[in-house]
């Protein structure tokens, strides 16, 4: 490394610390993008907002602010409730009575279900709406439930270690087809047999997405399912060498503590691609694509970064 280039001149960095305008790895805009077959609008900083649109599962995960696009989307699935995946809830709601839409419905660990009740409510009185002008829906989920969200997808809750309570999301789509006794059928045919409440159609189950919000390398370890998912959202809050002890301190992961990860379990993770989000305020664009570049070629291939 030249020690004399302007870029890494370490006053040079200290100054740039100091600023508050100093450049962040983030832009301030959403990517939408396509991984594994998921179409999804998201964004990632830490502290400042997480959320994750999916229109096909009709489902915001985490909701740190709210777009419009995000208020379209019914289901509200929070991991936790600290405000960077959480404050957009208030105006998720509000947007959706404006649009007469249905309400919102908001999914938390179920620790933090009353708080987020009397947050709404009290809310709802600073703009002066009387109780019950304005559905609040909110519902509290333990590890092993199970959360429809539409008629194909569903989600299955699991626990994710974190400073507070929090859980991840494995998205399930329920394929249905048509027996095979049925296929040459006229639809007049078919109706009648719907009517008579005969079962035409055979299911099958095909995992397609899995979420996980604020978390220690922990979870992964503890959780094995995770990676059964093509398209996997794991957070990577840190990622410099003087960060090491940041992560376990507050509850969040090292890029130093995947890589080892990765390596000791590549069977685990040989059929999924991962989006990493949620890196630290304090890092520059450049800082992580440096450090991401270090990373073995075959591994980068399987990470999209959310900057
Ligand atoms: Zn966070
Ligand atoms: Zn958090």
């Amino acid at each position: 490394m030249d020690l004399d280039a302007p870029a890494t001149h370490p006053a040079r960095r200290s100054s740039m610390k100091r600023s508050p305008l100093h450049p962040l790895h983030n832009p301030g805009a959403p990517f939408a993008m396509n991984v594994a077959g998921v179409d999804f609008t998201a964004f990632s900083i830490s502290g400042l907002s997480t959320y994750v649109l999916v229109p096909d599962f009709d489902a915001c995960f985490d909701l740190g602010h709210c777009p419009v696009e995000g208020a379209r989307l019914r289901n509200v699935l929070l991991s936790h409730v600290h405000q960077d995946h959480s404050l957009g809830v208030i105006r998720h709601r509000s947007l959706r009575q404006m649009w007469s839409l249905s309400g919102s419905r908001i999914v938390v660990p179920e620790g933090s279900r009353e708080a987020m009740v009397e947050v709404l409510k009290a809310y709802d009185r600073l703009e002066g709406r009387h109780e019950g002008e304005r559905p609040i829906e909110v519902q509290g989920v333990r590890p092993g439930d199970r959360v429809t969200l539409s008629k194909r997808f569903f989600a299955d809750v699991f626990q994710v270690e974190h400073r507070i309570e929090s859980v991840g999301f494995i998205v399930t789509e329920r394929r249905r087809k048509l027996k095979p006794e049925y296929t040459d059928l006229p639809g007049v045919e078919l109706g009648r047999l719907r009517t008579e409440g005969k079962e035409l159609y055979d299911y099958r189950d095909h995992r397609a997405m899995t979420y996980v919000g604020d978390s220690t390398i922990e979870t992964l370890h503890n959780v094995p399912e995770i990676f059964d998912a093509p398209l996997v959202f794991l957070e990577c809050t840190h990622v410099a060498e003087r960060d090491q002890l940041a992560s376990p301190k507050y509850g969040h992961t090292h890029l130093f503590e995947l890589l080892r990860f990765f390596e000791r379990n590549p069977k685990r993770i040989a059929n999924t691609h991962i989006v990493l989000k949620h890196f630290s305020t304090k890092y520059t664009h450049g800082e992580i694509t440096q450090a991401f570049a270090k990373l073995p070629e075959r591994t980068r291939e399987q990470l999209t970064l959310l900057i």
